[in-house]
């Protein structure tokens, strides 16, 4: 289901992703095995539209997957400390 939510998507960063190649299972390997997304994070780190991509992900809330680099965990701390940082300077 994941995999194929992923390759429809029309965003048009797409047509630069590097990952249009390779297997939806690489990013979205098991959560419970270590290291399973370290393949999906290093083409990430190759990819011109890395931060089209978090950038996606973090607006519509991809809940798994690696998506720019991050898996959901780290995601969901980034998200963290986005908020945490907007609530401090809010007082
Ligand atoms: S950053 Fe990673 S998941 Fe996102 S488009 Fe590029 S290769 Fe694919």
């Amino acid at each position: 289901m994941f995999g194929e939510l992923y390759f429809d998507l029309e965003e048009p960063w797409r047509d630069q992703a590097a990952c249009a190649s390779y297997s939806a299972e690489v990013f979205f390997p098991p959560s419970d095995v270590p290291g399973a997304a370290r393949t999906a994070k290093s083409i990430c780190a190759t990819c011109p539209v890395q931060e089209e991509c978090l950038s996606f992900a973090l607006e519509t809330g991809q809940p798994d997957g690696v998506w720019g680099g991050m898996d959901a965990s780290e995601r969901r701390r980034y998200r963290r400390r986005i908020r945490d940082r907007a609530r401090r300077k809010a007082s």
